[in-house]
């Protein structure tokens, strides 16, 4: 293998230049590129064309980076425009709750005095004062606050939700006999000398319907009042 002819050392430089032949070919292929000016440049440009696609590579490499931090910047778009909506959509929810509760729920409008009617205001037997209480507006009552103020004044105010109901107007809150225990109540008062003076039902800044107060004498409950609340006795 002394003398190699430039067709066979052509055929030859591509496992030259990738140092994957034998030495023997090797060295065959040196000695034959160290006087031929033919087979020297075609290694050069061998080596040269090699040299190309790594920057390509590199290229490529780079442009990949970038694309895949473009991936990332979307990924996280994304993700932000979903908590963003989820937010949002926990808002809305949160409106609409509100909104619902407020207007349906919440008893927060008191039942004007002119729409109570007290009748049979009298003393039972036990000592407790009776009443029937009447709502005349055809709606429900959905709840009974009562208020004891600083001057001894007690305050039975009905109330109800804004969006108010028909459904149970004739039963319940609306439509009932109750009773005032004044011994009771005077005994959880701390101060006895702010015992209970005057008992309303209403609104207190609406012109309240008296039930009670210190110095009226009631009339005895008759017997229909009275088995109204015999389960109680
Ligand atoms: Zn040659």
């Amino acid at each position: 293998m002394n003398k190699l002819s430039c067709e066979v050392v052509e055929d030859l430089l591509p496992l030259y230049h990738d140092e994957v032949c034998s030495a023997a070919t090797r060295e065959a292929i040196e000695a034959h590129l160290a006087t031929c000016g033919h087979c020297s440049a075609a290694l050069r440009k061998l080596q040269q064309n090699s040299s190309l696609p790594f920057e390509v590579i590199a290229r490529n490499k780079q442009e990949s980076a970038g694309l895949s931090s473009f991936q990332g910047y979307w990924h996280r778009a994304r993700v932000l425009s979903f908590v963003k909506g989820l937010l949002l959509a926990t808002a809305v929810c949160a409106v609409l709750i509100l909104g619902y509760a407020t207007l349906f729920r919440w008893n927060i409008t008191k039942v004007p005095s002119s729409s109570i009617e007290i009748t049979d205001v009298s003393l039972l037997n036990n000592g407790k004062i009776a009443y029937h209480v009447k709502i005349t507006d055809g709606y429900e009552v959905n709840q009974i606050n009562a208020r004891m103020g600083n001057d001894g004044i007690f305050y039975i105010t009905p109330v109800r939700p804004v969006i108010k109901s028909r459904k149970f107007a004739e039963l319940g809150l609306g439509n009932r006999y109750d009773t005032i225990d004044l011994e009771l109540l005077n005994a959880n008062r701390n101060n006895p000398s702010t015992q209970i003076k005057a008992i309303y039902y209403g609104p207190k800044d609406n012109n309240p319907i008296l039930i009670w107060k210190q110095g009226m004498d009631l009339p005895p409950a008759t017997a229909a009042v009275e088995a109204q609340f015999a389960e109680q006795n």
